[in-house]
């Protein structure tokens, strides 16, 4: 299906319409305020997969910590993970990370503003480096987000699914087309927070729109029909069994290696649990595999659910006591630690283990509840 460039009249009315939205309606965004290119980056990958409020607190609390591209240069791997902790795909942490490094070594400790150099940089692909060289550095590139191609399937009437490669090359056409010379900074913006607020997921907001009279799917009352996004893809199950483990009034935890998921964060051992086997069986041989601790009392601690890329995935956590000494030597872990409850909260877990150890914090005498004597 081919779309037709929009008409020059067409055109000028979506600039006059959007960017005046866009001037009365912009959200006050932290790295709004001077769009300072390191502010723009860090944002531009904190919110890939992150919902904008949870997003922003997020960048708050990383710009204190890490308020500059040196100090997150010259910070640990831990440290960075741990500010991460929470937000999923800690690739983008890692990738923040090893970017500022090169930044540091190869950039005198900025931003690059040219578009091959930041397509160079760990974890920045197309939309991200055209988001920076745009919104930070005020170059004229397009970019193209979900938002976007949301309000251009409807707008213009897209009936590929929007994933597809055609509707992607309608898309990125009528982006590169569309986009304002010298203006690209509140254009992209415009469109994006135009997606995001007025022609949402769920349901446009048509009643409040300035370019109903431009827009395809309005004007024919298709708009819930767009855009098509083709056949949902359904999770893979996965089902895991997690031992807590207690002796001495303190909790064995150990980190992951390199090159495995969630490598570096935290976690108790465990392993995956085969469909139809006894959870609380399964979880003896999953910590005697890993770690050859002989675990002897298991209590089921409440399943936790979470959701990660495409996976959905169950945890039977259970909290087991240890009623040997604790043998370092026998455990097969790289790195591994006994703490007590409180001091986890130093550590980088995942979201599961994280929930985990928040339900964990309500046990008030964790010696107790595992069977040891008081
Ligand atoms: S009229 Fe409705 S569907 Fe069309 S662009 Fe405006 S908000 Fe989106």
């Amino acid at each position: 299906m081919k779309i037709a460039t929009p008409s020059k009249a067409v055109t000028a009315r979506l600039h006059q319409d959007l960017l005046g939205w866009f001037a009365a309606a912009a959200r006050p965004l932290p790295w709004r305020e001077g769009y300072l290119p390191y502010h723009v980056w860090v944002s531009e990958i904190m919110l890939q997969q992150t919902q904008m409020e949870r997003g922003v607190t997020y960048f708050r609390r990383w710009i204190k910590r890490f308020p500059n591209i040196a100090t997150l240069a010259a910070a640990s791997e831990e440290e960075v993970l741990k500010e991460w902790e929470g937000l999923g795909y800690y690739s983008r942490a890692r990738n923040l990370h090893a970017a500022a490094q090169c930044m540091v070594r190869d950039f005198a400790g900025q931003l690059p503003d040219s578009l091959p150099e930041l397509l160079k940089l760990p974890g920045v692909g197309k939309y991200t480096a055209r988001a920076i060289a745009s919104i930070a550095f005020q170059q004229d590139y397009p970019v193209v987000d979900g938002n976007v191609e949301r309000l251009f399937a409807r707008l213009f009437a897209i009936d590929e699914p929007v994933k597809s490669p055609a509707a992607q090359s309608t898309i990125w056409a009528l982006a590169e087309a569309l986009l304002p010379s010298g203006q690209a900074r509140q254009w992209n913006q415009a469109l994006m927070e135009f997606g995001a607020l007025l022609c949402g997921r769920a349901a446009p907001c048509c009643n409040l729109c300035p370019v109903t009279d431009l827009c395809e799917s309005f004007q024919t009352g298709t708009a819930a029909m767009r855009p098509v996004t083709g056949e949902a893809q359904k999770g893979i199950v996965v089902n895991f069994v997690v031992a807590v483990i207690v002796a001495e009034q303190r909790i064995y935890v150990q980190q992951r290696p390199a090159g495995v998921r969630w490598a570096s964060l935290w976690e108790f051992p465990g392993g995956h649990l085969e469909d139809g086997a006894p959870p609380a069986e399964a979880v003896i041989r999953a910590v005697q595999e890993e770690t050859q601790f002989v675990i002897e009392t298991q209590i089921p601690l409440p399943v936790v659910r979470h959701a990660y890329t495409k996976y959905r995935a169950t945890l039977y956590p259970f909290l087991c006591h240890l009623p040997s000494p604790i043998l370092p030597t026998l455990h097969t872990a790289q790195n591994y630690r006994w703490l007590p409850l409180p001091d986890l909260e130093r550590l980088a877990f995942s979201a599961g283990h994280r929930q985990i150890i928040s339900r964990l914090s309500k046990v008030s005498d964790l010696n107790r509840i595992a069977g040891l004597p008081e």
